[in-house]
C-alpha cells in the first residue's frame, strides 16, 4: 500500500548555517498516528513544520497522498495544524474561533441544482417517514423557532436533508393537510420530472445527487466560500465532539486552558482535512488534565479517521498516544518504532535512557575473557557465542570508523557520521569525550563564525569534529584487541531484589538508602559497586532502607551497549 506521508532524505539549513535536521526518512500509513519525540533542539518541530509547509525544505523530498508537495503552498496541503500556544482570537467567542478558518478560506463544492434537490429531498422524507413523524418533527421545529433557534437546521438534521430540502418541506407542509399524503408525493414527484425536463431544456445534465455533470459526465465543481449555514452546521458538529456546546458563545479568556485546546482542536476539525499536525498541544495544560486531554486527541483522531503527525518533548505523551514513535535527537533520527518495541529494544544509549520512567539504569562494567565484570565483586558470564558477537561487533565498528576518517575531508557523508554517532550517545557520555562541552565549543563558533570569519569558524568546527572522530577509532582498535568497557542497560522493573536470610545462591549483597512508595509499586534506590541503580518493585515487597537484600543481574534482562558510539550489541539468539 502507498504510504499516505513519504518523506525521503528531509534535510533542513536554517539561513544562519545552523543544520536542524539530518538525512530525515520516514513513510506514513493512512490512519496512523505517529510522534515525534526528543529532547529540546532536536529539530522535531523543524521536521514538523517543513511537512506543514512553514518552513522550506533545504534538501530532500516530501509526498503527501502520493503528490510531491515540497513547494505546494501550506494552504493547499489539506491539513490542519494545531499548536502549544492554542492561538485563539481573544475579541472572537468559541463559535467564532471554531468557524474563523471556515470564513476566511474558499473551498472547493459540487455545482449544485437546488431547486431539484429539494424537490427530491421532499420526496425522499415523504416516502421514507410516516406522516405522523413528520408532523411531529415540523411541530418541534416550530418550537425551536420560538425558542430562538434555527427551525430548518433542525429539520435538515431530523430528515438528513438539504436546508433547501427542510426549506420545501416545510413551506409545502404549511399549505396541505395531512390526508393528502399519496397526493403529495405524486406532486412533488411531478415537480421533479419538470425540473428535470427544464434542464435537459437548457442542456444541462445532473447526477443521481442534483450535481451537475460536464460533457464527459464529471461533476462540475465551484471554489466558493462556505456560507453561513454550512459553516454552523460545521461548527455544531465539531462542537458536538468536542463537548464544547456549552460554550459557544463565551470568550476564550472565560474557559479553562483544557476548554481553549479543545476549541483549538475544533479549529483543525472543523477544516475536514486528513492530515494534523500538532506541536506540543498540551503542554500549557497541568498534569491531570493533560493525561485527559491526551486519551482525547487519541479518541479524536480515531473518530475522524485523521493521520496525525504529533510532536512532543514528553516521552510519557509518545508512549501513551502513538501507533509509531520517531525519536530525534540533535537532528537525527535515532530509531522508528512501536512505543512498545523502542521500550523493550531501543536501538542505542539515548533511546534507552529517554525512553521510561524511572529512567533505565546504566552500569559501567568491563568485558574481559569470557566475563561481564562489574565493580572488582560481580560478574556476568558470556556464552561463548555472545562473547564471538561482540568480537565481531568491535572488528565493524573499527573498519566503519576507520572508514570514515579516512575519507573524512573528502566526504561530506563522513562529516555527519560522527555527529550522528554523537547524537546517539546519552547526553552526557561515559566515555572519555564530554559531548557537552563539544556543543558548547560548536555554538561559540557558530557565533564566531556569523560574527567575524565565516569559514575560518567552520573549519575549526570540523577539526574538533574529526579530533573525536580520531579519538573514538583509535579506542576502538584498542577494544578490538582484547578486554575493554562496556555500558550495561538494566530496566528497573528488571532489578531483582531478594532477601538476603531466604536467598544462598550467587548474587550481590546491596543496601537500599532510599524508598518511594508510588501506589502500587516502591522505587528502591541502591549503590551497587559506584552505580546509583533504581528498582521498581511491587508496593507488598517486604524491604527496608539500611538493611541489606540481595541483587541479581540476569544475562536476559541487560542489554549491552558500546561506549564510544552509543550502539546497542545484538545478539542473535
Ligand atoms: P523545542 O522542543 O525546543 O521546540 P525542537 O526539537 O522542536 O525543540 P527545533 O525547534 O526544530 O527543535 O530546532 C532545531 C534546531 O534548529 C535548534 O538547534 C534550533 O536552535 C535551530 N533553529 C530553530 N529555528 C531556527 C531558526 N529560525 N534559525 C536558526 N536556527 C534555528
Amino acid at each position: 500500500m502507498e504510504p499516505f506521508i513519504k518523506i525521503v532524505n528531509l534535510e533542513k539549513v536554517y539561513p544562519n548555517g545552523a543544520k536542524a535536521v539530518y538525512n530525515f526518512n520516514l513513510d506514513i500509513n493512512k490512519n496512523e498516528f505517529v510522534v515525534l519525540v526528543g529532547p529540546s533542539g532536536c529539530g522535531k518541530t523543524t521536521t514538523l513544520r517543513m511537512i506543514a509547509g512553514l518552513e522550506d525544505i533545504t534538501k530532500g523530498d516530501l509526498y503527501i497522498n502520493g503528490e510531491y508537495s515540497n513547494y505546494k503552498p501550506s494552504k493547499d496541503r489539506k491539513i490542519a495544524i494545531v499548536f502549544q500556544s492554542y492561538a485563539l482570537y481573544p475579541q472572537m467567542n468559541v463559535f467564532e474561533n471554531i468557524a474563523f478558518p471556515l470564513t476566511v478560506n474558499k473551498y472547493r463544492f459540487p455545482v449544485v441544482d437546488k431547486k431539484l434537490l429539494a424537490y427530491r429531498d421532499v420526496s425522499k422524507v415523504l416516502q421514507s417517514f410516516d406522516t405522523p413523524y413528520i408532523e411531529q418533527y415540523l411541530k418541534e421545529a416550530e418550537d425551536k423557532k420560538y425558542a430562538g433557534g434555527d427551525s430548518i437546521l433542525y429539520l435538515s438534521k431530523r430528515f438528513d436533508i438539504s436546508r433547501a430540502g427542510a426549506k420545501e418541506l416545510r413551506s409545502l407542509l404549511d399549505h396541505s393537510d395531512s390526508e393528502q399524503g399519496q397526493h403529495l408525493i405524486d406532486f412533488v414527484n411531478e415537480k421533479i420530472s419538470e425540473r428535470l425536463k427544464e434542464l435537459n431544456a437548457e442542456g444541462k445534465t445532473v447526477n443521481e445527487f442534483s450535481e451537475y455533470l460536464d460533457a464527459d459526465g464529471n461533476v462540475i465543481y465551484e471554489s466558493r466560500k462556505m456560507d453561513k449555514y454550512e459553516i454552523q452546521d460545521k461548527v455544531f458538529a465539531a462542537a458536538e465532539i468536542l463537548d464544547l456546546g456549552p460554550y459557544l458563545n463565551r470568550l476564550p479568556k472565560q474557559l479553562s486552558g483544557g476548554q481553549m485546546q479543545r476549541v483549538a482542536l475544533g479549529r483543525a476539525i472543523v477544516k475536514d482535512v486528513p492530515l494534523f499536525l500538532m506541536d506540543e498541544p498540551l503542554s500549557n495544560l497541568d498534569a491531570r488534565l493533560r493525561v485527559n486531554m491526551r486519551a482525547e486527541i487519541v479518541k479524536l483522531h480515531k473518530r475522524i479517521n485523521a493521520t496525525t503527525i504529533y510532536v512532543t518533548h514528553d516521552q510519557t505523551e509518545a508512549m501513551t498516544m502513538a501507533d509509531r514513535i520517531v525519536v530525534m535527537s540533535k537532528g537525527f533520527i535515532q530509531q522508528i518504532d512501536k512505543p512498545k518495541e523502542i521500550y523493550e529494544n531501543p536501538s542505542n544509549l539515548f533511546v534507552a535512557k529517554f525512553i521510561g520512567t524511572p529512567s533505565i539504569n546504566i552500569l559501567e562494567g568491563s568485558i574481559r575473557d569470557n566475563l561481564i565484570e562489574i565493580g572488582h565483586n560481580f560478574c556476568i558470564e558470556l556464552t561463548k557465542e555472545r562473547k564471538e558477537a561482540i568480537e565481531k561487533f568491535y572488528c565493524d565498528l573499527y573498519d566503519e570508523f576507520k572508514q570514515h576518517l579516512d575519507s573524512y575531508d573528502s566526504d561530506e557523508r563522513s562529516k555527519e557520521f560522527i555527529l550522528h554517532v554523537i547524537s546517539a550517545m546519552e547526553e552526557k557520555p561515559a566515555n572519555s569525550v564530554d559531548i557537552s562541552k563539544t556543543n558548547k565549543f560548536r555554538n561559540l563558533l557558530r557565533m564566531l563564525r556569523r560574527l567575524f570569519a565565516k569559514d575560518k569558524a567552520k573549519d575549526k568546527t570540523e577539526d574538533y569534529d574529526k579530533k573525536i572522530l580520531q579519538e573514538k577509532t583509535n579506542t576502538l582498535k584498542e577494544y578490538c584487541n582484547g578486554g575493554h568497557p562496556i555500558l550495561i542497560g538494566l530496566r528497573p522493573e528488571n532489578v531483582r531484589l531478594e532477601d538476603v536470610a531466604e536467598d544462598n545462591s550467587h548474587g550481590a549483597s546491596v543496601t537500599p538508602s532510599l524508598i518511594e512508595l508510588l501506589g502500587s509499586e516502591l522505587y528502591v534506590h541502591f549503590d551497587f559497586e559506584g552505580n546509583e541503580l533504581i528498582a521498581k518493585v511491587p508496593s507488598d515487597t517486604q524491604i527496608d532502607t539500611n538493611k541489606q537484600i540481595k541483587l541479581k543481574i540476569s544475562i536476559n534482562d541487560i542489554f549491552l551497549f558500546d561506549p564510544v558510539s552509543g550502539r546497542r550489541i545484538y545478539f542473535i539468539e
